[in-house]
């Protein structure tokens, strides 16, 4: 599959298929300068780098190729890693002209795109996803950037990649968590965009959770025209490019209140967070008046089906859940603004929503 990303905030093609790593010529049409910096986490490297470096010097003869490898997981998106890349950026004498190759999911990606976008003003990025999250959102549409100790993702830019090429092969070694925390990423574009999405989903929630290739193909190829097709419309996210934050600023808020998950953690990751997002934002909805108790009904059981959290974590207090949603860049002075929906495939941006609705459907 090729999905093609346009709008004005640049073109660039997504590829998706078994084996792209390998795949020179591809590379070969994308990387333009004598620099390609991989970076990558302690769990991917080891698997995929030397693949990657591999075939960067057949793409291109006489490349010069550093790597800056982080330790995985969520709590390393710091802007102290993100000056530590800036430094290896350095040391490699990188022009303008040189290539980031972001390898890993979408912390990695996150950050290497963020450090592409500050080095010499902007330079390249590759974005080379490996995890399902990572292929199916965070790879694509140019958002970039770090976390800080007060909230998720506070610092950082918009740069679109110069390319996507997501090897679905790689997701063979995912850990099945992965898996599934990347499948509520999937369910965000249904639950959005299209109830006949939706229903594809719950057709193949068995095969997405064994990993099998064709669904998870699928799948990826979807959600990523889903995401194209907004992207291309608003870039900057000036309208309803804030609908893919559906089930966010719950998520978001959890996220920060638990303290980020390390790997192996017990703490929720990013699309766990999100699953149990979802299913608040649907019953926040149905609270208000929107979409019904059964569509909210219909969220939770498929995100169960797919192995995901639906309900929020013992022991966050609402109080303070409420209060990181304050800090949320989707908060604003009116109130708080929420993505909410009037049912399966109708999300819709909701400004001033009342503190009380929502510790309400903190508080269960
Ligand atoms: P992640 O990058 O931490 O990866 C999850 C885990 O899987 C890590 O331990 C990683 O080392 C491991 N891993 C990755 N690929 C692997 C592979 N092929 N085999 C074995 N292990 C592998 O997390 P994630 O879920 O990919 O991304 C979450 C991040 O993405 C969050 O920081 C979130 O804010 C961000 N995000 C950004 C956007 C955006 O638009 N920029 C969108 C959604 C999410
Ligand atoms: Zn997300």
């Amino acid at each position: 599959h090729t999905v093609r990303v346009g709008g004005e905030a640049g073109h660039y093609d997504i590829a998706i298929g078994p084996g792209l790593l390998d795949d020179a010529p591809r590379f070969a049409r994308e990387l333009r300068g004598r620099h390609a910096l991989i970076v990558s986490d302690a769990h991917v490297a080891p698997l995929y780098a030397d693949r990657v470096e591999a075939t960067l010097r057949t793409a291109r003869p006489g490349v010069q190729v550093a790597r800056f490898v982080i330790p995985a997981g969520e709590r390393e998106k710091t802007l102290a890693r993100f000056l530590e890349c800036l430094d290896a950026l350095a040391a490699l004498g990188a022009t303008r002209d040189a290539a980031v190759v972001a390898l890993g999911g979408g912390v990695v990606g996150d950050l290497a795109g963020f450090a592409a976008a500050c080095w010499m003003r902007g330079i390249d990025v590759l974005q080379l996803p490996t995890t399902l999250l990572a292929m199916v959102d965070s790879s694509v549409g140019g958002k970039t950037g770090v976390d800080l100790p007060q909230g998720k993702n506070l610092v950082g830019a918009f740069h679109p990649p110069r390319a996507v090429i997501a090897d679905t092969a790689t997701l063979r070694t995912l850990p099945e968590r992965e898996r599934r925390a990347g499948l509520a990423e999937v369910v965000k574009y249904g639950a959005i965009f299209e109830a006949s999405f939706l229903d594809w989903l719950e057709h193949h929630a068995q095969a997405l959770l064994r990993g099998d290739d064709a669904a998870l193909s699928e799948a990826i190829a979807r959600s990523c025209r889903y995401k194209a097709e907004v992207v291309a419309r608003d870039p900057y996210e000036h309208g309803d490019r804030a609908l893919l934050n559906f089930g966010h600023t719950f998520g978001h808020a959890i996220e920060a209140e638990q303290g980020y998950a390390g790997a192996g953690s017990r703490a929720l990751n990013h699309g766990e967070a999100v699953a149990v997002g979802m299913v608040l934002a649907a019953r926040l909805s149905a609270a208000l008046g929107r979409g019904s108790e059964a569509d909210a009904q219909r969220l939770r059981a498929l995100l169960a089906r797919l192995g995901l959290p639906t309900d929020l974590p013992a022991g966050l207090d609402p109080q303070a859940l409420l209060a990181r949603m304050r800090l949320d860049k989707k908060a604003e002075a009116a109130g708080l603004r929420f993505i909410l929906w009037d049912g399966v495939g109708e999300a819709r941006i909701v400004s001033g929503v009342p503190e009380d609705a929502v510790l309400a459907v903190l508080q269960g």
